[in-house]
């Protein structure tokens, strides 16, 4: 039977190696990781770089400026991102979420308890498990770990999990097995996603890639 735990200590200890470390999440504030979370939604990370210039650039990037900017305005500031209409709208529900909830005080929603802040955003219409726990982890800095489609294409391919494992399995296996530590969390979430788009892509390139060699 496979050791989970050894597994995937072996495969973060291989992926760091060989691509050092990636300093994840790429943005300059926190209220800024939560909206690059929301618009990197079923788009490339290229694409929402874009979307947040043109927001930086409107000089609306930040609580107030989203709250007072209309829904129609928004959603054309973000077209590079895709699905805008959609984007504007659940960055429209997470922004009243934040008024309501916590008189848009951003701090003060990160710091709720970890469970609490989860169940509070998967109620935010447009915020699912992946969305949710990329806020928790990379803008409010707790221990949860991040499962996507690279995640469960990879450690299907190597037999830890099934193609249609539910997100909460896999994430349940990787947290019973790894370091509850965020910057754990956050550096192997940024190295598997790495390894997903340039090496298990669709054909993988097993052999060219780091892992392949790995004895675990
Ligand atoms: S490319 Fe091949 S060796 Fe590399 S992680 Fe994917 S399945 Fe494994």
């Amino acid at each position: 039977m496979m050791d989970a735990k050894k597994m995937l200590r072996a495969f973060y200890d291989r992926l760091f190696e060989f691509f050092g470390p990636q300093k994840w999440w790429p943005a300059r504030s926190r209220f800024e990781i939560i909206l690059g979370a929301i618009l990197t939604q079923n788009t490339s990370w290229k694409n929402v770089e874009k979307a947040i210039k043109n927001l930086r650039s409107a000089g609306v990037l930040d609580y107030r400026g989203l709250k007072e900017l209309s829904q129609r305005r928004l959603a054309s500031l973000i077209k590079p991102a895709g699905y805008y209409n959609i984007k504007a709208e659940r960055l429209k529900n997470f922004i009243n979420f934040l008024s309501l909830e916590y008189q848009g005080n951003l701090t003060k929603m990160l710091k709720e308890k970890t469970l609490v802040l989860r169940q509070s955003l998967l109620k935010v219409k447009g915020i699912g498990k992946e969305t949710a726990d990329s806020i928790i982890l990379y803008a409010a800095g707790k221990p949860v770990m991040v499962i996507d489609a690279y995640t469960k294409r990879i450690f299907s391919r190597h037999r830890l999990i099934s193609p249609d494992s539910s997100y909460d399995h896999v994430q349940e296996l990787f947290m019973d097995n790894l370091p509850k530590s965020p910057i754990f969390y956050n550096e192997f979430h940024a190295l598997i996603v790495r390894l997903g788009k340039e090496y298990c892509v669709k054909k993988p390139r097993c052999d060219a890639c780091p892992i392949a060699a790995l004895k675990y």
